[in-house]
């Protein structure tokens, strides 16, 4: 596919490479996507072009970003779990979830209701890996503190999506650290 693109000049529309390379629309836009994440397809107004690489590049770029694709959405799953299975507010875990963090508990929830939930936010000064920090693990790479609870911290890696560490664990081994400290 990615031979079957102009290289830099005009862009060729999606409906005749479709045609070009006798392929479905679906399997045809999943290709782009995953190579254009790659860097080795441009889009615009008026189709389609390659970018700079070679095949071989586009390939192995195209396989990287399917790759964390395929990670990201085991970690949606692995965060629908923390949501089932978390002791604290159900609303302050969803806020959280979409970027809404220190929001007191709503009193409602189940949780809320059985006294699990702690009422306040937890603040910064009290955690080791405070929200919206970058951090640093030695296996997974970057990421951004995106949950706090008082004996785990949640980080959406870029290459890994959401993993959900254990701060006794991590502050023994030492493998995660805010950006910038040493
Ligand atoms: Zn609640």
């Amino acid at each position: 596919m990615f031979a079957a693109l102009p290289p830099q000049g005009e862009p060729i529309p999606l409906r005749d490479l479709g045609r070009r390379l006798d392929l479905r629309t679906r399997t045809l836009i999943n290709s782009l996507n995953l190579l254009e994440q790659a860097g080795a397809v441009l889009s615009g107004p008026d189709g389609y072009r390659a970018g700079q690489t070679t095949a071989d590049d586009a390939v192995a770029g195209a396989v990287h970003a399917a790759d964390v694709g395929a990670r990201m959405d085991t970690s949606r799953v692995e965060m629908m779990r923390g949501y089932a299975e978390t002791a604290d507010c159900r609303r302050r875990f969803l806020l959280g979830y979409f970027g809404e963090h220190r929001v007191g508990a709503c009193g409602n929830c189940d949780n809320c209701l059985t006294g699990a939930a702690p009422p306040s936010a937890i603040l910064d000064a009290d955690v080791p890996f405070p929200l919206n920090h970058r951090v640093r693990h030695e296996d997974w790479g970057e990421g951004e503190v995106v949950r706090v609870e008082p004996d785990r911290v949640t980080v959406l890696f870029d290459e890994q999506g959401y993993r959900t560490l254990s701060l006794d664990a991590v502050q023994r081994s030492q493998v995660l650290r805010v950006v910038g400290e040493q």
